[in-house]
C-alpha cells in the first residue's frame, strides 16, 4: 500500500467505450483497488469540436453496467476551464508561453526553409518562429517554451520515487514507466515547443489533463500505451508549474484489424453491455489477467489479486 493513492479515467466522449477503453477503465480501476486507493472518473470534453452530445453520460452508463464505480461525482472539463487560464496566465507571466501567430501552412515553410520536415506523429515539430515576437502578426494559439530546462536543472522540486524518477538531464526528460521501464524523450527536439490553448480557444490536451490530475491529487495515472508518448510533456509541464509528478503506468493497446490502435475509425464496436463479464474478462486477457468465469463481483476480487501479483511484485 502507498500512503495514499489516488488514481482516474479520463476518457475523452467522442465515442462510447469499446474494447479498448475498457482496457484501461478496468487496469485504472484495478490499481487503485489494489492500493486501497481512490478511484476518479474525468470527463476530458476540453476539445469540444471532437466531443458528441450525450456521449458522456453514455460513458457513465457504460462503466456503471460494468460495475467500476468512481469514489467521487465525476468531474467535466469543459467546467474547468479558468483552472487552465489560470495555469497559462502564470506560465506567461514567468516567460514560459508565447502567443503564435502560425498557420500549419507556415510551420510546413519554416520548416523548409531550415531544410526539415520534423514530424511526430502526424504533429509537424514547431521551429520556434514565435519565440521572437509575432513580428506584427496576429496571436492565435499559446505555445510552451519547451527550451526552460537549458541550465539542465528542474525549476520545481521532483517527487523522486522507484518509479516516479523524472530528471532533466541534458534537455532529456527521464522518466520510469512501471509497465514500459525507463523512457526518455528530448521534448525540445522531439515535439517542439507545443500547444497550450489553440487558436479557435480550446484548451489543449497536455495543459488540461496536468492542471487536473494536481487538482484531484492524483497520484498514479494508468491509460493505455498510446499515451505513453505525451508523458514528458506533461512532465515539463508539471516542472514548469511546480506540480508533483504522478506515477506512470501505461497498459497494452487492443488492436483493430489494420494493425494500429482500436478505436472508432478503424471498426471498435461499442461495448456490449449486455454481458459486461464477457467485456471485464477478454479486458482483463490483454491486461495479462486470467479469466474468470462466476459473477463479476468475484472475478473482481481476484483480478485485484491477480493485478498485485501482476504490477505490484514487491508487495
Ligand atoms: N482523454 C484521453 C483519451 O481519452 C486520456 C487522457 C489520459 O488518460 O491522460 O485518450
Amino acid at each position: 500500500m502507498v500512503a495514499r493513492y489516488v488514481g482516474r479515467f479520463a476518457p475523452s466522449p467522442t465515442g462510447p467505450l469499446h474494447a479498448g477503453s475498457l482496457v484501461a477503465a478496468l487496469a485504472s480501476w484495478l490499481d487503485a483497488r489494489a492500493h486501497g486507493g481512490q478511484w476518479l472518473v474525468r470527463i476530458e470534453d476540453v476539445d469540444t469540436p471532437r466531443c458528441a452530445p450525450g456521449m458522456d453520460r453514455i460513458i457513465l452508463q457504460q462503466l456503471a453496467a460494468c460495475g467500476l464505480h468512481p469514489d467521487a461525482p465525476p468531474v467535466w472539463q469543459s467546467q474547468r476551464t479558468g483552472l487552465y487560464q489560470q495555469a497559462l496566465d502564470q506560465l506567461v507571466a514567468r516567460g514560459l508561453a508565447y502567443p503564435c501567430a502560425c498557420s500549419r501552412k507556415d510551420i510546413e515553410a519554416a520548416l523548409n526553409r531550415l531544410g526539415q520536415a520534423r514530424t511526430r506523429h502526424g504533429e509537424l515539430v514547431y521551429p520556434g518562429t514565435c519565440r521572437t515576437g509575432l513580428h506584427g502578426n496576429l496571436g492565435r494559439a499559446w505555445r510552451l517554451r519547451t527550451d526552460m530546462f537549458k541550465k539542465n536543472r528542474p525549476l520545481a522540486p521532483v517527487e523522486y520515487d522507484k518509479f516516479a524518477t523524472n530528471v532533466v538531464a541534458n534537455n532529456l526528460i527521464h522518466w520510469a514507466d512501471r509497465r514500459l521501464g525507463a523512457q526518455q524523450q528530448d521534448v525540445q527536439a522531439q515535439v517542439g515547443d507545443f500547444v497550450l490553448k489553440r487558436f479557435d480557444g480550446c484548451f489543449a490536451y497536455q495543459l488540461a489533463v496536468v492542471v487536473d490530475d494536481a487538482a484531484q491529487g492524483v497520484t498514479d495515472v494508468v491509460r493505455g500505451e498510446d499515451l505513453a508518448d505525451n508523458t514528458a510533456r506533461q512532465i515539463l509541464l508539471q516542472q514548469a508549474l511546480g506540480l508533483p509528478t504522478p506515477r506512470y503506468l501505461h497498459t497494452p493497446l487492443v488492436l483493430g484489424a489494420n494493425g494500429e490502435k482500436l478505436s472508432k475509425q478503424n471498426g471498435a464496436q461499442p461495448l456490449d453491455a449486455s454481458d459486461p463479464l464477457a467485456a471485464l474478462n477478454r479486458a482483463a486477457g490483454v491486461l495479462g489477467l486470467p479469466a474468470r468465469p462466476g459473477s463479476a463481483a468475484e472475478a473482481f476480487v481476484a483480478w485485484v489479486a491477480d493485478w498485485r501479483r501482476r504490477y505490484e511484485p514487491a508487495q
